[in-house]
């Protein structure tokens, strides 16, 4: 079992005209572990994307405060790369275009970064796992021959992260907006992917603006953020409830000047 906490975390970034440091984050508490699903929703502009940035490492972001622990590890003074070795994953975390590297390639270098070098895996195992992959996301076989991807649509960018996921097997996965833009055909692959990863070794955070994506992708714990803090926690329901009276009503009922 894996546990991801953060603690009273705060976060500032650079206002670009005034270059400022503004705090965007204002101390956030989250606890989970593998084997659960948690959603975070919240109205724009809130720190969601913030939050993510920063648990993956993104250096724009800047920790003033708290903490954020992996297995009871800082991992704050990690670079990106060391944290995905650690199990985590950030959809959009890898780079929009690699030059003449196939997504098939690179999905294999990523598979053997988090596994021992004396245990790296074979062509003939990798090939096997990704097709079966493929099938699950109903994604032809042409594109792991692409290079990564270049002049891939939309949707395509987003089933291949899935795939990624599937193929990288994180502890933790940290789904920022992956239903944007998607029709619902591809909502409905891409919660078919994350749902296949459900099980004991796996905990997703997901983020989203809209509970449409929590229809299909039930999560065992709803947070809500407002002004960079988590101002309520609740289950799937907290999701729904949020849908039918939007935030302006939570915001009332916890009477929130944010
Ligand atoms: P959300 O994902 O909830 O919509 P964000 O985390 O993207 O919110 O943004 C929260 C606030 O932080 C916004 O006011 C946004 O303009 C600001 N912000 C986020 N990232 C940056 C950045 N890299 N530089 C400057 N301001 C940023
Ligand atoms: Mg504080
Ligand atoms: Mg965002």
């Amino acid at each position: 079992m894996a546990i991801l906490q953060i603690k009273d975390l705060h976060v500032a970034v650079e206002d670009e005209e005034t270059h400022q440091q503004k705090e965007i984050l204002k101390g956030v508490n989250l606890k989970m572990q593998t084997g659960e699903i948690h959603a975070i929703m919240g109205p724009n502009g809130t720190g969601k994307s913030t939050l993510s940035q920063t648990i993956m490492g993104q250096p724009n972001y800047h920790v003033t405060q708290g903490d954020i622990l992996l297995n009871g590890e800082s991992i704050l003074e990690m670079p990106v790369d060391e944290r995905a070795r650690k199990g985590l994953f950030l959809a959009m975390q890898y780079p929009a275009e690699i030059q003449g590297v196939t997504n098939a390639e690179f999905l294999r270098a990523a598979m053997n970064a988090r596994r021992p070098k004396d245990d790296q895996i074979s062509i003939m195992d990798f090939l096997q796992e990704l097709d079966q992959k493929l099938a699950l996301l109903d994604m032809k076989e042409s594109m792991t021959e692409r290079y990564l991807n270049e002049g891939f649509s939309g949707g395509e960018k987003k089933r291949n992260e899935i795939l990624q996921l599937l193929m990288i097997k994180p502890s933790f996965a940290i789904l920022d907006e992956i239903d944007s833009g998607l029709d619902i055909d591809a909502l409905k692959v891409v919660s078919r992917g994350v749902n296949s990863m459900r099980g004991a070794n796996f905990g997703s955070l997901i983020i989203t603006h809209y509970q449409r994506l929590l229809n299909y992708i039930v999560p065992d714990t709803v947070h809500v953020m407002m002004g960079g803090r988590i101002v309520k926690d609740g289950g799937p329901e907290l999701a729904k409830k949020l849908e039918a009276e939007g935030y302006a009503g939570l915001r009332d009922e916890l009477g929130l000047k944010v």
